[in-house]
Formats: structure tokens, C-alpha cells, sequence
């Protein structure tokens, strides 16, 4: 496995055998099954695969945020090299964002609900970075987590706009045991606050079987979303959407477009979001 901080040598090996079909799995470290199933994903379906660790401070809005964020470089390379990955990117922010940096890329409208309204210049940054790692590596495929759904959105919506010529590929949230999905900021629970998170995906579970059941009333599904999770002390709601999949237009009534259900919630001061998408 190839491991390189510059640009250069990450060129060098991507184009070594230009015959050969490239996956990048972009992340920002800390890695746990959710990334690893996204590395298997890509291994499965390219001759090449190269991962990105990069802790992208454009797309934290609060530098306490930034600063906590966990890290831990050896035990990452040793699970990308157990996988099998070929090459991984490890950059600085100097390297990502040398002196005079001044280009970024904004999505529009789907950036401002959801996590866009609760962190401002984040998809600013998301998009900007996913768009570097694009040119830096020139895959095939891109493999991102469905965890993250209105990332997933945004940049395949970035990937037509822009005209980027390669697939990217959503696969399915990695949960624990109980249901709760798999995340780097999983660590910072206390082990009461670990219990209590299952409510985001409790909720979602209430949401899917309301709708199974012909509610079409998105005020009472979100109703009982919300007692669900407010059994639960540690746990403060920040959004519940239902929204159309794929334009992330906020719904007041089921129609027949798939619709994603998605929420954010602290839970012991720690910020879980979770989603799920029921296709019509
Ligand atoms: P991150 O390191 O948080 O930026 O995540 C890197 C990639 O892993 C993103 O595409 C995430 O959506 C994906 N990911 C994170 N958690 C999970 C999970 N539990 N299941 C599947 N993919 C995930």
C-alpha cells in the first residue's frame, strides 16, 4: 500500500497502467466499518482502489469542532492495508489549500436545508474538496455513504453540473448491533448517552412503519418521530425532515417520489444525524 502526503506521487501511481479502473473512497479518517464497507465496495468493482484522509477544515464552521474531531493515522493505515487498499492520500491543509487558495465551488438550493442550515459553508467545503480529490485521483467511481444524504445528493448533483466524468456509487449506512449508525463521532458518547442515541434510528423505524401503514400526513408522522425520541433525557432534537430524495424539497404531504426522512439530534451535546429513504 501507497502512502503519499504530495499530489505528485499520488499522480504517478494513479496513472501507472492508465488500463486500470480506479475507486476513491474520500474520508476524513477515525475509520470504522462504515468507511471499510465503502473501501469493499470499491474493491469489489475496480483493479485499483485509493482512499483519502483528510480532516477538511473548509467544511467545519466551528474550529472547536475542527479541533476535536478524532484522528488516529496508524490504526487507519493498518485497516486500509488489512483491506487491501493500494493508495492513500494523507495531504496537510497547505497541500489541500496552498498560500493564495481561493477557488470554491457552491451547490445551490439543496445545500441550504438540512445540515446546509445547520452548518453554514459546509457543503461550500464538502463540494470543494470532493471536487479536488476528483482531480487528484481521476477514479472511476466514488463510493460515499448513504449515512450522509444530502452529501450523497449534493454531489452527484456537482458531478452532472460540473460535468465530472466518473460514477458515484451510494452504499447503505453501516450500523451497530442496535441499530445506531455507525459514526466517528460515536466515541464522544458517554456510555448513557450510546444508549439513548438508538432514538434517531428508533424514529425512523416509527416513520417507516407509519407510512407502510397509509399515513400521508408528513405533521403526524413527524409527531410521532419526535415522541420517540423525546423518551429519551440526553436527547434534543435539531431537525426532522421528510423531504422529496431528490431534490431535498421539504414535503408537507406524501406524494409518490421516493422520500428521504432524515434528522439531527444531540444527544448528550453530541450531534448524531441519521436518514433513511422509503422509495413510492
Ligand atoms: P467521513 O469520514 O465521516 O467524512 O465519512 C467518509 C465516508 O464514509 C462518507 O461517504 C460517509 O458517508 C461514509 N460513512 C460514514 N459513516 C458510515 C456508515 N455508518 N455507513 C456507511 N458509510 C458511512
Amino acid at each position: 500500500m501507497n502512502i503519499f502526503t504530495e499530489i505528485d506521487p499520488i499522480r504517478a501511481i494513479r496513472w501507472d497502467d492508465p488500463s486500470l479502473s480506479w475507486g476513491l473512497v474520500p474520508t476524513m479518517g477515525f475509520l470504522h466499518e462504515g468507511h471499510l464497507s465503502l473501501v469493499r465496495h470499491a474493491r469489489q468493482e475496480n483493479d485499483r482502489v485509493g482512499v483519502s484522509i483528510f480532516v477538511n477544515p473548509s467544511q467545519f464552521n466551528e474550529s472547536s469542532d475542527l479541533e476535536a474531531y478524532p484522528r488516529d493515522l496508524e490504526r487507519d493505515l493498518a485497516l486500509l492495508r488489512q483491506e487491501g487498499a493500494d493508495l492513500v492520500w494523507t495531504p496537510t491543509p497547505e497541500v489541500v489549500y496552498p498560500t493564495y487558495y481561493q477557488t470554491y465551488i457552491e451547490v445551490e438550493e439543496m445545500t441550504t436545508p438540512l445540515e446546509g442550515a445547520a452548518r453554514p459553508g459546509h457543503f461550500r467545503g464538502v463540494a470543494t474538496v470532493v471536487a479536488k480529490l476528483f482531480n487528484v485521483f481521476q477514479p472511476h467511481r466514488a463510493y460515499f455513504g448513504q449515512k450522509d444524504a444530502q452529501q450523497v445528493a449534493v454531489i452527484k448533483r456537482m458531478g452532472e453540473d460540473l460535468n465530472f466524468n466518473l460514477e458515484i456509487v451510494a452504499c447503505p449506512t453501516v450500523r451497530d448491533k442496535d441499530g445506531l449508525a455507525l459514526s466517528s463521532r460515536n466515541v464522544n458518547l458517554s456510555p448513557e448517552a450510546r444508549q439513548q442515541a438508538v432514538c434517531l434510528y428508533q424514529a425512523l423505524l416509527v416513520a417507516q412503519s407509519a407510512i407502510e401503514a397509509e399515513e400521508r400526513s408528513v405533521s403526524q408522522i413527524k409527531e410521532q418521530m419526535q415522541a420517540t425520541i423525546e423518551q429519551n433525557e440526553l436527547a434534543k432534537i435539531d431537525y426532522i425532515s421528510l423531504a422529496n430524495a431528490e431534490t431535498l424539497q421539504e414535503l408537507t404531504q406524501l406524494t409518490n417520489d421516493s422520500v428521504l426522512i432524515s434528522l439531527a439530534v444531540f444527544v448528550g451535546g453530541v450531534r448524531l444525524i441519521d436518514n433513511m429513504v422509503i422509495a413510492n
